[in-house]
């Protein structure tokens, strides 16, 4: 790690210089946060488990023609990006209420939506990633109009593509994150997905039980975060054969 020259630091992932121009290094940690870094912790094999996890939907979201920044994983914890200028705007995409929207609205958690929800929230720390519409996107020109209906319609064929993906694995998919950046060749700009999509940034509820396979243990004390991941990594069918052997064994610290 010491041999590269650190980029970024965030909260679950660092950014390295890559080995060639217009490349980075994404590094996955075990650490998480939540509420808007209040909560802190490490959940050990996180990262590992996370990376592969990432490696493989951006993997089958680029076979379905979706542009995005993943280029290869490089090891248990690395992989190699290509270079963007991240859209400041986290794309929440929601099928069923959950979180923040069940806070809001007052809508049951579990409840279906009659129809897939965008949401989007402007990236700041300091603001705690407060949510905006479409005016406010394109009126401080965090985005261009066009740019938006692109992220818009790749952002529902994601959800699309995902839904039936973890369908197929006994898992409901009841929403995302997702980020967005401009990957610059040449002349030439094209939006492509980027940051990860994992537990960290989905729900995934087990679709006979409704057990919460992701995030929302940490979030909410449940316990065995790591193996819940594990789980969504052994039903997706990559885990090493191995084992993971990174992981000590699941382990939630605080
Ligand atoms: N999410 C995320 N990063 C954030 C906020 C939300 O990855 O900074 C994900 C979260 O894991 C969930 C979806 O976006 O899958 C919707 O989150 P919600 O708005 O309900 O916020 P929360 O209840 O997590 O605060």
């Amino acid at each position: 790690m010491a041999r590269r020259r650190q980029i970024y630091e965030g909260k679950a992932k660092v950014i390295f210089e890559g080995p060639e121009p217009g490349t980075l290094v994404q590094y996955f940690k075990d650490d998480a946060t939540a509420f808007n870094n209040q909560k802190r912790g490490t959940i050990t094999g996180k990262g590992v488990l996370n990376n592969r996890i990432s490696e493989y939907l951006m993997t089958r979201i680029g076979e379905i023609g979706v542009p995005t920044h993943f280029v290869r994983r490089l090891n248990m914890r690395e992989q190699l990006i290509k270079e963007v200028e991240i859209i400041p705007i986290e794309v929440v995409v929601r099928n069923v209420a959950a979180g923040s929207l069940s806070k809001r609205l007052g809508i049951e958690e579990g409840q279906s939506l009659p129809r897939s929800i965008i949401e989007y929230y402007y990236k700041s720390d300091e603001l705690g990633d407060p949510m905006v519409g479409e005016e406010h996107i394109t009126a401080f020109g965090w985005a261009a109009p066009q740019e938006l209906d692109e992220m818009v319609a790749m952002s529902l064929r994601v959800n699309d593509f995902l839904s039936g993906l973890f369908f197929g694995v006994g898992i409901r998919l009841i929403d995302f994150k997702i980020e967005y950046g401009r990957h610059y060749t040449n002349e030439d700009m094209r939006i492509v997905l980027a940051d990860e999509i994992s537990p960290d940034s989905c729900r995934l509820w087990d679709l006979h039980t409704n057990e919460k396979m992701d995030k929302d243990r940490f979030r909410r004390d449940m316990g065995n975060v790591a193996e819940a991941y594990q789980e969504v990594a052994r039903r997706l069918g990559i885990l090493p054969e191995s084992g993971p052997t990174d992981i000590k064994g699941p382990k939630v610290m605080q």
